[in-house]
């Protein structure tokens, strides 16, 4: 069935050894496969979880670790919530998972009488906004942090296992040395209160990982946590390609459902599209235009790139996608498939929507 998505298990395991070879071996970090971007995808997380270069798998939603928490124990790896745990799921938190970034004491308190409850102890990564505001403590507060980490470090049920920062979501600041090395310093000042040693100190994600080999990784930091490197192969910092990775590991495909010459511009008064949008159109003359069983409740319309280079998006609806087909008109015909390669948002959509189907190869 279509649309599809399609996952080379080899490219994505190939992919998570280049990421391995860079993180670990070059950069001396752990990592964290992070598995929000494929849902959590049972068969995909349990070649991460075999993976003997891999050290925790990572998700934004409890719901998705509980799919794969059984996995950790056997092969040794440990579950990471990377969102900050709502109070509502406190308790699931507890119960399925072993670490989680927080950045709030009253969240890390109720965590801790929850694990006193459950006789368990949960790991706890304090999190220190560098200044991209989404998450963390803000690092102008270094004594509200040192604070922060004294009373975990004095309470039972909760460990404080380490420090991380996450740049580049919110307000797109790129890692460097300079901001991941003021999380290193109030590390160190941290390690020197509790007086112990941190078990790591998390310097971000994708768009860290070109700071190894850019060798300018600050010293101190000792791991990171990996989505769309290992998925699309992309340094999400500058655009570059993460050395020794490939951008096709998932693919979707979907199926032509018309296949007609039509003119280039609609006819008639300009109003708005489905989504209420003013479109604009270039006149191409008479076009040959398909349209694929696809749309933007399967996955993001704009961030999918046709394998064959002669196609050309031109945009799509809810569930239509609409392609200039004319540079390759006679190859193909109504019930043939095309391939795309996606960009994140594009990728996360076609895993989460209940539309599209997995195919493994
Ligand atoms: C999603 C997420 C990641 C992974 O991001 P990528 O850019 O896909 O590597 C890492 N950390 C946090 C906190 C996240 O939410």
């Amino acid at each position: 069935m279509y649309p599809k998505l399609i996952i080379d298990m080899k490219k994505l395991e190939s992919n998570i050894d280049a990421c391995a070879k860079i993180t670990r071996d070059d950069g001396g970090c752990s990592m964290m496969i992070v598995t929000k971007c494929l849902c959590a995808d049972r068969v995909v997380c349990e070649m991460i979880a075999k993976h003997p270069k891999v050290d925790f798998l990572a998700d934004s939603r409890v719901e998705n670790i509980k799919k794969y928490s059984d996995l950790m124990a056997p092969y040794g790896k440990q579950s990471v919530l990377l969102r900050l745990p709502m109070m509502c799921e406190i308790e699931d938190l507890v119960k399925h998972v072993d670490i989680s970034q927080n950045s709030e004491m009253a969240t890390i308190r109720a965590i801790a009488e929850e694990a006193k409850k459950q006789g368990k102890t949960h790991r706890i990564i304090l999190m220190v906004d560098l200044g991209d505001l989404r998450e963390g403590m803000f690092y102008q507060d270094e004594i509200k942090i040192l604070e922060a980490a004294a009373e975990i470090e004095a309470m039972d049920g909760v460990e404080l296992y380490g420090m991380g920062t996450n740049l580049t979501c919110y307000g797109a600041i790129i890692p460097k040395n300079d901001n991941l090395s003021i999380l290193c310093d109030i590390a160190g000042k941290v390690e020197a209160k509790i007086g112990r040693k941190l078990e790591l100190i998390s310097g971000g994600n994708s768009s860290s990982i070109y700071l190894i080999w850019k060798n300018d990784m600050p010293e101190k930091i000792s791991n990171l946590r990996l989505g769309e490197s290992f998925l699309l192969g992309n340094d999400t910092a500058y655009g570059e390609t993460d050395p020794g990775t490939c951008h096709d590991a998932v693919l979707v495909e979907a199926q032509i459902i018309e296949l007609k010459d039509k003119p280039s511009l609609p006819i008639g008064e300009v109003g708005k599209d489905a989504f209420g949008n003013v479109p604009e159109y270039e006149d191409r003359g008479i076009i040959s235009r398909a349209i694929l069983g696809i749309g933007k409740q399967d996955t993001e319309v704009d961030g999918m790139i046709p394998l064959d280079e002669r196609i050309e998006v031109l945009g799509g609806s809810s569930d239509h996608m609409i392609l200039d087909m004319t540079k390759c008109k006679g190859d193909y015909k109504v019930g043939d498939t095309v391939k795309f390669r996606l960009e994140y948002g594009a990728l996360l959509k076609a895993s989460t929507s209940a539309y599209v189907e997995k195919e493994y190869i």
